[in-house]
């Protein structure tokens, strides 16, 4: 049997790769990455990287992993195409390679500003954007971000702390409007504000020019203007293979699309989530995503070599972001629809909000608590149904909940 083919070669593609490998020490892996880097952690690059004039990369894996692990890395190898009834994918230069299992690992691109001048904003997703900008904000004073989602606060926080004058252009009432609970985005845009920062909310972008961003508040001046404003998933190669897609590339529980001998893994991928009514697809932009969903794909490549049962991705979501001093951390998957309870004995930069729908607790936000963020996720991973009446029985104590229950 030939062997295992992955494209992409970030937190999902990696993971895929080192998991097989922890598994089966004969298995034939390749990794193709269209980037010139050896695989990098993203995170890093909005919260500090871009902000350090060392310009500093953290590799997924040591240095010579992948030549120790025998995973052979093909750096600065887009494939072109996919031939599922072949099982083959082409190279740029026009190599077919053969696989017996493929694994789509593409990911997301940012999205481009739409705004006439767009071209002068740049985003951060890849080591050569913060090659690019990281000098810029250096040698800036005056930096206007686009978007107030959880890079472009990052990108904005970290500037903010340089010393830098920031203005955040956000075209909904409050920054992470879409991410987290309403109270936890008006926190973290009124803090933002308390610290220096020129929040604009309602704000509409209309001009990039050399000299700053013309909106409907009027003119922002700023050196370097940077975009946040989110991503879509890399699935034409998958579309024109003819596989299922929608907002990303479908996927079964078990990782599987819909062409035989073919997963796909972490950004691109939107699988199945929930129970009953509430069951839906998601697609998820996250660590947690690209790690866990990576290791059962890789389980259900090994299972399906072997003939044997196929394990589902359940997976209880999780998300962080550091901006500035402001650490946030997410479990669980909240909506905007659910009933928000805050845990009281907050400070002025602490805050618990508990997601709850139908009663029960479905996600739970954090702002500089690490604490209950672990307490909420262990007990969201339970899976244990979880009404505002335990937590007031607990004495609001997550801890203490989760410690009865398990
Ligand atoms: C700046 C930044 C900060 C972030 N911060 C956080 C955070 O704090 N917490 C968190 O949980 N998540 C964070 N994320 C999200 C997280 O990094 C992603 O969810 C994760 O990287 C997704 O991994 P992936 O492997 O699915 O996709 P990617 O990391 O996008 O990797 C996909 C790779 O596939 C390659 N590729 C695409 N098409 C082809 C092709 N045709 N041939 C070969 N290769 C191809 C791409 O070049 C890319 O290298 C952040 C993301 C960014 C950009």
């Amino acid at each position: 049997m030939t062997g295992i083919v992955i494209i992409g070669a970030g937190h999902a593609g990696v993971n895929v790769a080192a998991s097989l490998r922890k598994q089966d020490a004969d298995l034939a892996i390749t990794i193709l990455s269209a980037e010139d880097q050896i695989p990098y952690h993203r995170p890093p690059l909005s919260k500090k990287a871009v902000f350090d004039e060392a310009l500093p990369i953290e590799l997924l894996q040591a240095n010579g992993y992948y030549e120790k692990a025998n995973i052979d890395l093909r750096l600065s190898t887009p494939v072109t195409s996919i031939d599922t009834a072949g099982q083959t994918v082409t190279l740029e230069d026009g190599t077919q390679l053969p696989y017996a299992q493929l694994v789509i690992a593409t990911g997301t691109t940012l999205r481009a500003m739409p705004a006439p001048g767009g071209e002068l904003a740049q985003g951060v997703y890849t080591y050569a954007d913060i090659q690019y900008l990281g000098p810029r904000i250096q040698a800036a004073n005056k930096i206007a971000v686009i978007g107030g989602g959880f890079i472009g606060c990052e990108v904005a926080a970290g500037a903010l702390k340089m010393g830098k004058q920031v203005s955040l252009l956000i075209t909904g009432p409050r920054a992470l409007r879409k991410a987290v609970a309403p109270i936890l985005g008006e926190t973290v845009t009124k803090l933002h504000r308390e610290n220096g920062m020129d929040v604009r909310t309602g704000c509409r972008v209309q001009e990039i020019t050399p000299q700053g961003v013309s909106t409907d508040q009027g003119f922002v001046e700023a050196d370097v203007v940077i975009t946040g404003i989110g991503a879509d998933a890399n699935m034409q190669l998958a579309q024109d293979a003819g596989l299922h897609t929608q907002h990303g590339i479908l996927v079964n529980e078990f990782g599987h699309t819909s062409a035989a001998h073919v997963y796909a893994v972490g950004d691109v991928a939107e699988f199945p989530y929930g129970f009953g009514d509430n069951k839906t697809t998601l697609r998820l932009e996250s660590i947690q995503n690209a790690t866990d969903q990576g290791a059962i794909v890789a389980a259900n490549i090994v299972a399906e070599r072997q003939q044997q049962e196929a394990k589902a991705y359940t997976p209880t979501p999780w998300f962080w972001s550091d901006q500035g001093d402001l650490k946030l951390q997410m479990a669980g998957l909240g909506s905007l629809d659910a009933e928000h309870k805050v845990l009281p004995g907050n400070t002025e930069t602490t805050l618990t909000v508990v997601h709850l729908q139908d009663g029960e607790m479905i996600a739970v936000d954090t702002l500089n608590v690490p604490g209950n963020h672990l307490a909420g996720r262990k007990l969201l991973e339970m899976k244990k149904p979880i009404t505002w009446a335990m937590i007031e029985d607990c004495d609001f104590d997550l801890k203490k909940l989760f410690k009865q229950l398990r």
